[in-house]
């Protein structure tokens, strides 16, 4: 693997972690989301390679039993996983990389890279939670009453992550998610790998 930050960003699904992540990566620069392999049926509007890469439940044993996942979770249902090839792709191509992926995927990280950074969105209350799921209109009623037992579930996570971020306004929670990304650019050992031949010529 590359010298890439690997960040890892959950949240309940309503709390606008896609759109976050979609602002981010425009706000800053050599950072970049890892497209999913899942077998949920698109949303409308979804698009093939875009949001995520639909495939059967055949194909996704296939990659899993094949070791092609870097992790890979059950959620509502469905098969999630993150393409080993694609993730190291993005990391050596000069690139920080997010996942946006559950708790169950990030305890798989931890295990497997010596260095994540892992990031948990949550909403400002239930109410605002709920409303979003509503509002988002993409579900039937039925399937936003399971969201929101799950987001429930989901939730009693946060504390297994390395930062905690409320999305109670969409531009502040934007600005700390860059500030987590800008902060972790800094540290000791990212820089050092960064400058290492400027640090030898000086000390
Ligand atoms: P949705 O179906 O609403 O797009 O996503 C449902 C949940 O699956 C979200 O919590 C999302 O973070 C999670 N998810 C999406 N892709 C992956 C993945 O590759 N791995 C894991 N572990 N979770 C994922």
């Amino acid at each position: 693997m590359s010298n890439g930050v690997l960040f890892v960003i959950s949240a309940p699904s309503g709390c606008g972690k896609t759109s976050l992540v979609k602002a981010l990566i425009k706000k800053i620069d050599h950072l970049c989301v890892s497209v999913s392999h899942t077998t949920r049926a698109p949303r409308l509007g979804e698009v093939q390679g875009e949001n995520y890469f639909f495939v059967s439940k055949d194909e996704f044993n296939k990659i899993k039993n094949n070791n092609g996942f870097i992790e890979s979770a059950q959620v509502f249902d469905n098969d999630y996983g993150s393409a080993k090839q694609l993730v190291q792709n993005l990391l050596n191509n000069d690139s920080d990389v997010i996942l946006e992926i559950d708790w169950q995927g990030f305890r798989q990280i931890k295990q497997t890279f010596n260095h994540s950074v892992g990031i948990f969105i949550l909403p400002p209350s239930q109410a605002v939670l709920k409303k979003r799921l509503t509002d988002r209109g993409q579900d039937k009623q039925s399937i936003i009453g399971r969201r929101m037992h799950d987001a429930d579930n989901e939730m009693q996570h946060f504390n297994e992550f390395d930062y905690l971020i409320i999305n109670d306004n969409f531009d502040v929670a934007l600005n700390n998610l860059s500030i987590i990304v800008q902060a972790e650019r800094l540290t000791l050992a990212q820089q050092s790998i960064k400058h290492k031949d400027l640090l030898k010529t000086l000390i």
